[in-house]
């Protein structure tokens, strides 16, 4: 399948890109449930929905309250262009000294519109067309298409499936002399794992020590989109604890549960060096990728949506409430560290037709084929109280009825 599908656009009618990217099969596929289950109005709040990882109640008040807040000007330039404004890089850096134990800096903060152009920014600031990439399965599903846009090669390892942790073995032999980054997602979606620091000391030295060998500087993209959302009072670590060669992607959309509003950075650690040499050139792609600075409003509130994030705790109760059910009727699950998601495992090898039994009772999940891992379905946490009691004897009937087909 490497032509346009019969439902791609004629080739005369876009870029070959667009129509390369298009035809790529884990991108259809992503995106046809993209179309199935993104805005879907009225029938939403019958369903059970326990696909994206989008909010099913309404927002805090002091979410609205900020925004609100934000939205008076107090100079004839509230609304002018914004680039890297001053207030919202010094909340951003100040917040992420306070997170981890690296002591950022206001102007090591790039600012974008989320996680998505963060972790393109990054792609874009170190990578040339045909250098390669390598990332873990099961992914965040987005990944291959930002990669492919940025006319770069995903290179796929398979993550160690019985802790969830990324498979050093598997990335050290995956590394050849095109090698320019690997993207490490930790706390990780679709398993909730939070890869340990000593894991993340040893990726360190194994990309310190190819580096060396292949004659060039392997990069770490490290997406954090879900750094704030940890359960059970654990630390996390990041990758820049270890690697000062990285690039640290972070989306506020997972923070407060609002990922309609566009808002993230990218942020280079003060220990990578030549970074202030990088500025000009990040700056640069900032404009040339589309303007894609966050919107004035956002970047306005920013310093105050740093003080506060959703409620971890009642994520963390959802956790444990399908976790205790879905474990007594028999599904197996290593529980999530952090992050939205519960990574399931299909009573059956075919996830696909598990996830569609799940359906017809009107409880939607993702098949572990969208993240190029089958044998396995993903359930998003955002999904309300009422959702989860109601979707209980759904799970228990596709599991009865899955284990009684010959
Ligand atoms: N990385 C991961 C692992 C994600 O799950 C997401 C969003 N689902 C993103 C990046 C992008 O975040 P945003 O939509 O806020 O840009």
């Amino acid at each position: 399948m490497n032509g346009p599908s019969p439902s791609s656009p004629h080739p005369a009618e876009v870029s070959a890109r667009a129509a390369r990217l298009a035809s790529v099969p884990s991108f259809q596929r992503v995106d046809s449930f993209i179309r199935r289950y993104l805005n879907r109005g009225e029938d939403q709040a019958a369903a059970c929905d326990f696909t994206f990882g989008n909010p099913h109640q309404m927002p805090p008040d002091r979410y609205v309250a900020t925004l609100q807040a934000a939205l008076v000007p107090r100079n004839d330039q509230w609304f002018a262009y914004q680039t890297n404004g001053g207030q919202a890089r010094e909340a951003a850096a100040l917040a992420l000294r306070g997170l981890l134990d690296v002591p950022f800096e206001a102007g090591d903060i790039y600012l974008t519109t989320g996680g998505f152009a963060a972790i393109a920014l990054a792609l874009k600031t170190v990578a040339d067309p045909g250098d390669e990439v390598i990332y873990s399965l099961p992914p965040w599903f987005l990944y291959e298409p930002l990669i492919l846009e940025a006319g770069l090669v995903p290179v796929k390892v398979k993550a160690d499936m019985d802790t969830f942790d990324l498979d050093l073995d598997a990335v050290g032999r995956a590394i050849t002399d095109r090698t320019r980054c690997v993207i490490v997602n930790s706390p990780n979606n679709p398993t909730g794992r939070i890869y340990p620091e000593d894991l993340l000391h040893r990726l360190a030295g194994l990309l310190e020590a190819a580096s060396a060998r292949i004659g060039r500087r392997i990069y770490l993209i490290s997406d954090e989109a879900y750094n704030r959302i940890v359960f059970d009072g654990q630390r996390f670590h990041s990758p820049v604890e270890f690697y000062p060669y990285t690039l640290l992607a972070y989306s506020y959309g997972k923070t407060h549960l609002s990922p309609g509003q566009r808002v993230g950075y990218l942020a280079l650690p003060p220990g990578m060096p030549n970074r202030d040499g990088m500025a000009p050139a990040i700056s640069g792609l900032q404009v040339a990728m589309g303007w894609i600075y966050p919107n004035a409003l956002l970047q306005h509130a920013l310093p105050d949506l740093e003080q506060f994030s959703i409620d971890v705790k009642q994520l963390e109760r959802r956790r444990d409430r399908l976790v205790e059910a879905l474990g007594a009727m028999g599904y197996g699950m290593r529980p999530p560290e952090g992050t939205f998601y519960l990574f399931v495992s299909t009573p059956g090898p075919d996830d696909d037709a598990f996830t569609e039994s799940l359906a017809r009772r009107n409880v939607f999940v993702f098949p572990g084929t969208l993240f190029e891992t089958p044998g396995f379905f993903r359930i998003s946490l955002t999904a309300n109280e009422d959702m989860i009691e109601r979707s209980l004897p759904a799970f228990e009937a596709a599991i009865k009825e899955s284990r009684s087909q010959p």
